[in-house]
């Protein structure tokens, strides 16, 4: 899952700034005239401190010196970007080193700007109103981009995960299961005689009991641990790490009760459904056996043919391992 931005201060001008510098005097020059201009500021006296304090509370803006012990701030920003931030972190080197040569590197040891000692507030300013809109412009995107990451893997119609998700995450929840060597079972809800109320009330009608079918099911699992996918149309796929197969038939049994007695209050009536459900589960047994994805679901899907043929509004289950 993506991971979550770095809060965003409600005015940019309370962001922090980290202050690497060795020499105590400069430190304290510069932390007045950054705080002057409306920043807060924490102190480190070298580049590993100064690491350290990005790792616990996150600077997304960085004013270094260059010449320190332990680590120098060519050393630093190297680490910076090699390194993974909840946000990126925007670097000037601060040093009284002027020549061409040492702003080159500098800057491709991956500082973001370059300023030469003794520094001058006003340009000083300048340069920070620049990082600070490089900074909201990538918060921005970054935002953006994990909503699209969000919505890429989410089902319009019910707002739950749809079947790329399903695709990306059922290995890795399978591969655990068989490291650990730890039960997991997989079911598919289908609705009964859907089509009929597609056919009776129309597919806008349709669309509001698969909206609040999914959110019977949602409701019924268990939140931290187990999740669920659309699958198909009136399919959805539930997927219950570290349950047995009497543990995923009584959830079944559950949910399925859940459905059979909730009625929707739909327009013009009220509509009942009822629900089948065909449940795989999987238990490792030990000798490094594995079982696909694909083949999970297919032994779901033939619990679930079963179910329907038996009668509708059941479970059925099988053990698999
Ligand atoms: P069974 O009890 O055997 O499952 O019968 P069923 O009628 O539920 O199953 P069938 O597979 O014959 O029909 C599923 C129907 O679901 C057909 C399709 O038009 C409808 N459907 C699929 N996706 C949607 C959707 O997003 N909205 C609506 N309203 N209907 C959908
Ligand atoms: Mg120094
Ligand atoms: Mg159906
Ligand atoms: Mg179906």
């Amino acid at each position: 899952m993506p991971r979550t931005p770095y809060p965003v201060p409600r005015t940019m001008t309370t962001i922090d700034i980290l202050i690497i510098e060795d020499s105590r005097t400069q430190a304290m020059q510069l932390q007045f005239i950054v705080e002057e201009l409306g920043y807060r500021t924490v102190l480190a006296q070298n580049g590993m401190q100064g690491l350290e304090l990005l790792q616990k509370g996150f600077s997304p803006i960085v004013i270094t010196d260059w010449m320190m012990p332990e680590m120098d701030g060519f050393q630093f920003c190297q680490t910076v970007r090699q390194q993974n931030f909840p946000g990126y972190v925007y670097i000037i080197i601060l040093t009284a080193k002027d020549t061409k040569n040492d702003i080159i590197t500098g800057l491709e040891a991956g500082a973001d700007d370059y300023l030469i000692k003794p520094v001058d507030k006003a340009e000083l300013a300048a340069r920070l109103n620049t990082a600070k809109r490089i900074i909201t412009l990538e918060h921005s995107l970054r935002k953006r981009n994990e909503e699209i990451a969000l919505l890429s893997v989410t089902d319009p119609l019910t707002k739950i995960y749809n079947r790329r998700y399903l695709n990306e995450h059922l290995p890795a929840a399978l591969a655990y299961t068989s490291r650990y060597n730890h039960p997991l079972s997989l079911m598919i809800a289908d609705i009964d005689f859907f089509k009929g109320i597609n056919d009776r009330y129309g597919h806008l009608t349709g669309d509001r009991v698969l909206e609040a079918f999914a959110r019977s099911l949602k409701q019924c699992i268990r939140e931290d641990l187990d999740w669920m996918a659309r699958y198909g149309g009136e399919e959805f796929v539930i997927v219950l790490p570290e349950t047995n197969v009497s543990g995923a038939h009584n959830a079944a049994e559950r949910y399925r009760r859940r459905i059979a007695e909730t009625t929707l209050l739909t327009e013009p009536e009220p509509i009942s459904i009822t629900a089948s459900f065909g449940v795989a589960s999987f238990y490792p047994s030990g000798d490094g056996r594995q079982i696909t994805p694909d083949a999970l679901i297919e032994a779901a899907d033939q619990c679930l043919y079963r179910a329907k043929k038996e009668g509708r509004n059941r479970c059925v289950a099988v053990l698999l391992g």
